[in-house]
């Protein structure tokens, strides 16, 4: 999630729950799907989207999210990740560029939860609203769009968040070169199922090539900054993963 919000009505949050019992036994099932690692040929560099304005000064968070100059919004998924379900999908309202600023070259990807109540929809329809709701709670907030450039259901679908074409807004005084990536649910109260993580997999192996991101450079929320996110049960993932060469 994204960390220090304005008070705004009902926005997703880190809920922490010290009393939620993590399920250790989920994730050494969870690790068992995991040895295939990345695979290989996804090295290619390419390059962002290019800047949709001049850069201007650059906000220090996404608290601070600030106008820089008008542009049109993307409306189409990126071409460069075909399997991504495009924010036109789900979103019923549109970015506002005037909030961010243009996207720099990747040089990191974080991870993170929503933080909100429990999540068990399965279907494209409870994930799309789910989306939205962050969507309109972080706009409320005065950013310009969905803080994420991309979420995973736990169905194993990735969505495209905000356009790639524009800094995120997931990490406080981190977002420049850092992508988002979200996976619905609350991770301190439940469990990320094994169709959400292969996904989550699936695609940090995918941005890592594309961008040319070491697995040094792929993080979690809280270890930017002090945040339950993104969860217990998908932190221990990620730290598991990452050891065990599931990024490669
Ligand atoms: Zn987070």
């Amino acid at each position: 999630m994204p960390e220090r919000p304005k008070p705004a009505p009902a926005p997703p949050v880190d809920a922490s729950d010290p009393q939620a019992a993590s399920r250790r036994g989920f994730l050494l099932s969870g690790l068992g799907l995991l040895l295939a690692g990345c695979a290989q040929g996804q090295r290619a560099a390419r390059a962002l989207p290019g800047p949709a304005w001049d850069a201007r000064p650059v906000p220090a968070g996404p608290a601070q999210e600030q106008a820089v100059a008008a542009a049109p919004a993307p409306a189409a998924a990126p071409q460069q990740f075909p399997d991504v379900l495009a924010r036109s999908r789900w979103a019923t309202g549109r970015p506002i560029p005037g909030r961010m600023n243009r996207m720099l070259p990747v040089q990191y990807i974080t991870v993170h939860h929503d933080g909100m109540d429990p999540f068990t929809g399965d279907d494209a329809e409870a994930a799309a609203a789910r989306l939205d709701a962050i969507r309109r709670a972080h706009q409320r907030r005065g950013w310009g769009d969905i803080g994420y450039h991309f979420a995973v259901d736990r169905a194993g679908n990735v969505w495209e968040g905000r356009p790639l074409t524009y800094q995120g807004a997931h990490v406080k005084d981190y977002n420049e070169n850092n992508l988002g990536i979200v996976c619905l649910g609350n991770f301190d109260r439940q469990h990320p199922t094994e169709a959400q993580l292969a996904a989550l997999r699936r695609h940090v192996c995918l941005l890592m090539g594309t961008y040319s991101v070491r697995i040094t450079r792929v993080r979690t929320h809280q270890e930017w900054a002090p945040t339950a996110c993104p969860g217990r049960s998908l932190q221990r993932y990620m730290v598991s993963a990452r050891s065990t060469g599931t990024f490669g």
